[in-house]
């Protein structure tokens, strides 16, 4: 059995994955900034708001000292921005940057002297299909978690020597509160040229609310499935929508670096 630290383990997938992981029998630590809102009576529930680096490691200090190790990280809290990337204020991007980014960092740094210590563990990253893919309008969320997809990708390798793994998830449209006003941050449109696009992405987004394709009790265990694996992904997609993403992403990729490799290549030293 494994011992889970879980941020933002007041709703959402942060919840599910408490669910899942205690109803396997696992022990679990849920952190949220509102501990008394966790929904379980058999978790250690420990307050944490992922912005407060302090606060980080005193909520892990709880946790070694209820269970005297940790297994699985978590690094599930985060929010979205909707809004153009030129609309978007420093103040929003910075907000956004604070939780999605600097959060998880704060996070790790807590956490991963006990999971080196150990050399042993598994770090799952909540990225998004935004971390692999930008779309009009989720431009500044995207960039968030492209940043979290890129030191991640780097801390496997840091990590892979030591014994500790690293998995990238990266969901589709799932039904949480991610879209709803309680969770998600809409810059405020302030310019014409954007305004049509961006004011029926806005009513796309508030239709789509709590009508998502993706369930996260499906994705919850499938992502406890994932820390019981010896040799889990490096990166996984979780729900269609993401997989036929990335997918095109991938091919539209691999075809324009077909067609400009020539230009690619054309630039090295002679003797290099
Ligand atoms: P929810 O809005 O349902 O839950 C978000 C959770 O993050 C809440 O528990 C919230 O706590 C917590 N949180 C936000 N800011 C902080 C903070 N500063 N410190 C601690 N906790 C915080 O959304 P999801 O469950 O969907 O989101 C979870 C993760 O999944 C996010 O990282 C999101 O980017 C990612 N994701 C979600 C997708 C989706 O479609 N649902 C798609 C792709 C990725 P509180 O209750 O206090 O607000």
């Amino acid at each position: 059995m494994s011992v889970f630290f879980v941020t933002g383990a007041s709703r959402g997938f942060g919840a599910e994955i408490v669910r899942e992981a205690l109803r396997r029998g696992h022990q679990v630590v849920a952190t949220a900034r509102r501990p008394d809102e966790i929904p379980f009576g058999d978790a250690v529930k420990v307050a944490l708001d992922v912005t407060d680096e302090a606060q980080a490691r005193t909520a892990v200090e709880q946790a070694v000292a209820a269970y005297g190790r940790i297994d699985v990280l978590v690094n599930n809290a985060g929010r979205g921005l909707l809004g153009t990337v030129e609309e978007a204020s420093d103040e929003a991007a910075r907000a956004v940057f604070d939780t999605n980014v600097f959060g998880v960092l704060n996070v790790q740094r807590a956490v991963l002297p006990v999971l080196r210590a150990q050399r042993s563990g598994h770090v799952i990253q909540l990225s998004s299909v935004g971390g692999f893919t930008g779309t009009p309008g989720w431009g500044v969320y995207a960039a968030t978690k492209f940043a979290v997809e890129g030191f991640s990708e780097a801390l496997a390798g840091e990590l892979a020597p030591l014994g500790v793994k690293v998995t990238i998830v990266e969901p589709g449209f799932f039904r949480t509160d991610f879209l709803d006003g309680s969770s998600l941050h809409t810059a405020d449109a302030t310019i014409e040229d954007y305004a049509a696009a961006i004011d029926r992405l806005r009513e796309l987004m508030a239709e789509r609310n709590h009508a998502q394709p993706g369930d996260p009790v499906k994705a919850a265990a499938a992502i406890v499935d994932l820390t019981e694996l010896p040799e889990p992904p490096l990166r996984i997609q979780l729900g269609t929508d993401a997989v036929e993403r990335i997918s095109a992403k991938l091919d539209f990729m691999r075809a324009e670096m077909a067609k400009w490799r020539t230009v690619s290549t054309s630039t090295d030293h002679d003797d290099a």
